[in-house]
């Protein structure tokens, strides 16, 4: 078994941003963040960004509305974002309070700058497999894990468990895409017999949100196992009460696999250092 390392290749996409933004100055590549409420995730995951974002020499802004803010007034933010040629990427930390419906709201985002990749343009693009459309940084970063860690997918089958717009889809899109060139199958809740659908994946992207919900009866031995998820799970020898869990039963599932991410510092911290590739790509075609 051959443990990907989440952390060592981020490390090395962001090594390479870092060289490309010093390249641009005196540009500076902007993410602008917009953030509603005061859910705790997204503020650990926007103040974890932004801290990203300075350490490869980029500008990263911040603003914060109250959770009541009206729909007309993000807009007007929204839109000011798109006008500001000083930024280059935009990025509305999910979820958001029920009256704003974030389809809408993506959509509000400047194509260009939809670093972010939820807008119907962008997913569009994506599966018309268009030159320019920027993908949702997660999945983006499930494709860079493959990529770098010498996975070979070219008529390998994909088993993606989840449907998200997140995830699940446009992970399905990349695998599926020229390039990758895996057989895919896209399984969810409803899916007859799930373990025996899994079972036939050279490659397993698990984006379920259920600890552990992957046990080694699922997956075929030889397989390459990505663990998109994010588990709280209780542990009460942690100073938070709490550890956080894949939605792979890792000690069970690793022996049998070719390869597997770990949770954490597999997938997680690829997601940020694609925000970041993402708005450094953005920046440079902005500037010609
Ligand atoms: P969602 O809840 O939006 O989607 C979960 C998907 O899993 C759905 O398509 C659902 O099916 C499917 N599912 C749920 N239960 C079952 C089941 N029993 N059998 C088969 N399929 C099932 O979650 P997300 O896609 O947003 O996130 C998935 C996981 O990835 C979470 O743990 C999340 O925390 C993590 N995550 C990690 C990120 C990272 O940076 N590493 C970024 C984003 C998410 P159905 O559609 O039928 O309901």
């Amino acid at each position: 078994m051959r443990l990907i390392d989440g952390n060592a290749i981020a490390q090395q996409v962001l090594a390479e941003v870092k060289a490309r933004a010093a390249n641009l100055a005196p540009i500076v590549p902007h993410v602008a963040f917009v953030r509603v409420g005061e859910d705790p995730a997204s503020v650990s995951y926007v103040a974890k960004k932004q801290k990203t974002a300075a350490e490869v020499g980029m500008k990263a802004s911040l603003t914060v509305f109250p959770s009541d803010v009206s729909k007309a007034e993000l807009f007007a933010h929204l839109d000011a974002l798109n006008a500001d040629a000083s930024v280059h990427g935009i990025l509305i930390q999910a979820p958001l309070p029920k009256h704003l419906p974030e389809t809408e709201v993506f959509n509000r985002v400047s194509p260009a700058k939809d670093v972010d990749g939820f807008s119907t343009q962008s997913i569009g693009r994506l599966v018309q497999e268009l030159p320019g459309a920027f993908a949702a940084c997660t999945p983006a970063g499930v494709i860079e894990l493959l990529r770098r860690s010498g996975v070979e997918t070219a008529g390998k089958h994909a088993v993606v468990v989840g449907r998200s717009l997140i995830v699940g889809k446009p992970a399905a899109a990349l695998l599926l895409a020229k390039g990758c060139d895996c057989t895919v199958t896209i399984a969810h809740s409803k899916t007859r017999d799930l373990a025996a659908v899994v079972r036939q994946a050279d490659i397993v992207v698990a984006a379920i949100g259920r600890p552990r919900f992957i046990t080694a009866d699922m997956v075929k031995s030889g397989a390459v196992v990505i663990d998109v998820g994010i588990n709280r799970v209780p542990d009460a020898t942690k100073k938070a009460g709490y550890r956080i869990v894949g939605d792979v039963d890792f000690d069970a599932v690793s022996p049998k696999c070719e390869a597997i991410t770990p949770v954490p510092g597999g997938v997680g911290p690829m997601t940020v250092a694609m925000l970041m590739m993402n708005t450094l790509t953005a920046c440079e075609r902005a500037r010609g």
